[in-house]
């Protein structure tokens, strides 16, 4: 019977790797390595214990169920600055064009150049900068509907007006590899993947590209602070960009440090390798093989408002 069971794998092994051959154009279509998600690698102030439940593909696996709040790893904020004379640490960070920029008092000032939009004028002539100050204002201004009350205001929802950050994450122990790759789901209803793209070791989630066109379309600034994050009431804290702020973990071959995992539980890594090169056989989901990481993924530039692009693996429903 062992036997039997042996010949069968060596002839299934035969199979894939005849279809392996075949489809060179996806460099992500190897599966020798499996690495299992390491519960250990997130950090104090997650709880992660194991539940078994259906993924995507419909079998049913084990689980983490990763439990985070703050990140403990890097304060939170800041976002505005308050007066167009403030320096960079009274501000966070904006993303436009592929390229980080910093928000501070300069940036504000200087926004309806940058943008070539005279409606641009974020600040009263002592250069103060104006500046939701309560929660009903940061509820407000988030909707794109918002129409002109909130015009040139810069969005700032700070942690207080979240009463509960705890988030619930699942990601599967074993990634599980399918056949094509899923999409992530549309912001708002429909769509059929997750809409989170991954987690960070502080349980933190790697988030959808953020509404830009929307916020900017109305005339307001929602930066990210210098982690790439930023607080909404529903989602609470969350991150646009990978910035190097959240704890890496270092690959001892030089290849880019780890971040965290995706919502399949596939490793994510930073963009770039120590040497400063980036992967050249990334696939559609900017993900890739190697033999000491099994298949992962490296995220986008910081600039551009995206993480990953797909998931290959089946994730918890
Ligand atoms: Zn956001
Ligand atoms: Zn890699």
């Amino acid at each position: 019977m062992k036997r039997t069971l042996a010949t069968l794998s060596v002839l299934l092994l035969a199979v894939s790797c005849g279809s392996d051959s075949e489809s060179t154009t996806d460099p992500g279509d190897t599966s020798d390595v499996v690495v299992d998600v390491d519960p250990d690698l997130f950090l104090e102030g997650t709880t992660v214990t194991t539940v078994s439940l259906t993924l995507s593909d419909g079998t049913v696996a084990d689980c983490y169920k990763v439990v985070a709040g703050s990140p403990t790893d890097h304060e939170m904020g800041p976002w505005c600055p308050r007066n167009i004379s403030d320096g960079e640490e009274a501000g966070g960070i904006w993303l436009e064009n592929g390229e980080v920029y910093d928000v501070d008092g300069a940036f504000v000032a200087n926004m309806a150049t940058f943008y070539g939009d005279d409606t641009w004028h974020m600040y009263d002539a002592d250069g103060d900068i104006y500046v939701t100050e309560t929660e009903q204002d940061c509820i407000n201004a988030a909707n794109p509907n918002v129409g002109d009350a909130y015009r040139n205001f810069c969005v700032e929802c700070i942690p207080d007006y979240v009463s509960d950050l705890e988030q619930t994450w699942y990601i599967p122990v074993t990634p599980v590899r399918q056949s094509s790759p899923a999409d992530f789901a549309a912001m708002g209803p429909g769509g059929s993947g997750p809409a989170i793209r991954g987690i960070a070791f502080n349980g933190v989630e790697f988030s959808a590209s953020a509404p830009v066109d929307n916020i900017l379309g109305a005339h307001t600034l929602a930066p990210f602070d210098d982690a790439g994050g930023h607080i909404n009431v529903h989602q609470g804290y969350h991150y646009h960009a990978a910035t190097g702020l959240s704890t890496a973990v270092t690959q001892s071959d030089g290849h880019a440090a780890m971040i965290g995992y995706a919502a399949d539980g596939y490793g994510i890594y930073e963009q770039r390798n120590e040497d400063g090169s980036e992967p050249d056989d990334l696939d559609a989901c900017r993900g890739h093989y190697d033999d000491a990481r099994g298949y992962h993924y490296h995220v986008d530039a910081p600039g551009s408002n995206n993480f990953i692009n797909c998931l290959y693996g089946a994730y918890a429903n």
